[in-house]
Order: C-alpha cells, then structure tokens, then sequence
C-alpha cells in the first residue's frame, strides 16, 4: 500500500513539469495565415494546422505545442486551402463550395 501510495506522488508532482516543457514552435511569417480570423500554419504541400494562439520573443513568433488543434494523440488536425475560394478543408476532401471552379485536389 505504502508502494502505491510513493508511485502517486511521483506522478503528481511529474504533472506540472509536463506543462513547463511544452514546446515552443517557432513559425515563418511567410508560413503563416490569418486571413480567416484564424491561425493557419503551412507545414507544406499545402497543409496546414491550426493554433488557439501565436506568440513572440526575441527569436520571433511560436505557438506551443499544446495549443495545436489535434483529431487525437496521434495526429494534427490537417486542412488545405482552395487556391481559388481560400477556404479550409480537411485533407483528402474536395473543396465543399458550389461555386468554386477547383476540382482540387
Ligand atoms: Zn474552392
């Protein structure tokens, strides 16, 4: 019982340590978009990710790791942009706009 009770407090004080070392990613101001009220980052082939928020320092703009939208532990949430209505879809889905002429992608 004493064992189990030791390994509790070890997990409980490892918690707030797991929240300092978030990391930081920094991000290209050419990789970034705003245009929809959102925080898009390219990670190429036009996918993208998105942040709850954007940071600076003296190294430039990050978002942190946790605030990046995920389907699941595994994974970001992943969208490309139509290159010719600008809107966000999920990878793998055709653009949704009835009036947009792309048959991408
Ligand atoms: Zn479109």
């Amino acid at each position: 019982m004493k064992k189990i009770i030791c390994a509790l407090l070890f997990l409980s004080t490892l918690a707030p340590l797991s929240a300092i070392v978030d990391e930081k990613m920094y991000i290209d101001t050419n990789e970034l978009d705003m245009s929809k009220g959102r925080f898009k980052i390219h990670v190429g082939h036009n996918h993208w990710i998105e942040t709850k928020s954007i940071m600076h320092d003296q190294s430039g703009l990050y978002t942190l790791e946790s605030n990046i939208l995920k389907w699941d532990e595994s994974g970001y949430v992943k969208e490309w942009k139509c290159p010719y209505c600008y809107n966000w879809w999920p990878v793998k889905t055709p653009c949704q706009n009835k009036d947009c002429p792309s048959t991408y992608p």
